[in-house]
């Protein structure tokens, strides 16, 4: 079945797959390609880099184009159901946990050979979907639409730059965009500020009130948080002060590999490779749907967008589903991460914590730790669910730098 309005509130924002366009794309990159003036081995070499990072597990996956799968088939999530979550592999991973732009420039390689543009991982998309939606109390609708927005322009913006990376080589005939993704692999996920400025625009879509849509409040609060907990610069999608600073370091890692060029031109006149670097800063910004700067050819809208389900988890738990057991809960998060101690017994356990609150535990060996309890125990820590995986993963699992310092009040 075709969902020919997947997102509710307004449909035309993520555009339907033109074959055409996209096709067209990749013969353009091969014609630039073909004239760039550089050692065809070495950048052989830097593409085979690349694509190692993308894993050979998604060799035989399902593809769908976006528009094939909508809401009505992502289940609610039971509150008495066992509490597990995605949200700690996206604390870890940042957002290529959930969906990856893939170039143009690899269509004949894996993952999805053949393809290439956006794609949804979706057992894990849906399941966050699903946990957004329990955790913020609002429709599986307004969560696929919400998630659905963030995703598709974060990884946009990916695909903003490649296509305004293969604009400036047609320009300089310098290789630039495989040499910048080599080296960025290579830094620490605090310098990967292509990924700040894209959750940047990602979160700017869901805040921006158009008349069209509008996102639930909590959310808003939700998705921002998750952002604010990510790794590295992922997180610093929320500064939206510090974004022309951003895009003024992406630009210096992007014209690491055009600048050596600029010796080797006339001089007193501006060179090819001068005037690459000179656009280079006003290329940096996404304007949705239509951005001045990309050619008709290269426009937005020709990125497709797809779901893949890869092989090896059809069937079977998602990637990154982590269960959070309730002994974990009871010997370390509470006591030594809470300083929470014993306060009486009943059927249950309870625990006043270092805010004051009192929390209630069920019973070990009887059950284990049910989503809504979860849920409970965050809300009377003052925690929500990306800082919790966050602080998880800073202290060791509840081990080290404990009890935290940061007391925050219970969200009652
Ligand atoms: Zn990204």
């Amino acid at each position: 079945m075709i969902y020919m309005n997947k997102l509710i509130q307004d449909p035309f924002f993520i555009p339907k797959n033109n074959q055409k366009a996209s096709a067209d794309i990749v013969d353009l990159c091969n014609e630039v390609l073909n004239n760039l003036d550089q050692n065809k081995d070495e950048f052989e070499r830097l593409s085979s880099q690349i694509l190692d990072h993308y894993g050979e597990s998604y060799g035989d996956a399902i593809i769908e184009d976006f528009d094939e799968f909508g809401p009505d088939s992502i289940e609610k999530l039971d509150p008495n159901g066992d509490f597990d979550s995605v949200i700690g592999g996206i604390s870890e991973e940042g957002f290529e946990a959930i969906a990856f732009y893939k170039s143009f420039r690899f269509v004949n390689s894996h993952p999805a050979r053949g393809r290439w543009g956006i794609f949804f991982i979706k057992p894990i998309i849906s399941r966050l979907i699903s946990e957004a939606a329990f955790d913020t109390g609002s429709s599986i609708d307004s969560a696929f639409e919400a998630v659905s927005r963030l995703v598709y322009v974060h990884e946009l913006y990916h695909y903003k730059i490649d296509a305004f990376c293969l604009q400036t080589e047609a320009i300089s005939s310098c290789a630039t965009y495989i040499p910048y993704r080599n080296r960025v692999s290579i830094l620490s996920m605090a310098d990967w500020w292509e990924e700040a400025i894209a959750n940047y625009y990602g979160l700017n879509a869901i805040l921006k009130n158009s008349e069209k849509y509008q996102s639930d409040f909590k959310l808003i609060e939700y998705l921002k948080d998750m952002v604010k907990n990510s790794p590295g610069a992922y997180a610093y999608g929320i500064n939206t002060s510090k974004q022309g600073h951003y895009r003024k370091r992406l630009s210096e890692q992007l014209n690491v590999s055009t600048v050596p060029a600029l010796f080797r031109g006339p001089r007193g006149q501006l060179s090819p490779p001068t005037l690459a670097l000179l656009t280079t800063l006003i290329g940096m910004k996404l304007e949705r749907p239509r951005d001045r700067v990309l050619s008709g050819r290269l426009g937005l809208v020709n990125c497709p967008v797809y779901w893949i389900t890869p092989p090896s988890i059809m069937g079977i738990k998602p990637p990154f589903l982590q269960a959070i057991s309730l002994s974990e809960v009871e010997k370390l998060f509470i006591p030594k991460y809470l300083n929470g101690n014993k306060s009486r017994k009943t059927d249950h356990q309870f625990f006043v914590i270092d805010n004051g609150s009192e929390i209630k535990l069920p019973n070990g060996h009887l059950k284990d730790l049910q989503r809504h309890e979860y849920k409970d125990i965050l809300r009377k820590s003052g925690l929500t669910s990306s800082y919790f995986f966050k602080e998880r993963k800073r202290t060791n699992i509840w081990k080290n730098e404990v009890p935290r310092n940061l007391i925050l009040p219970s969200r009652d």
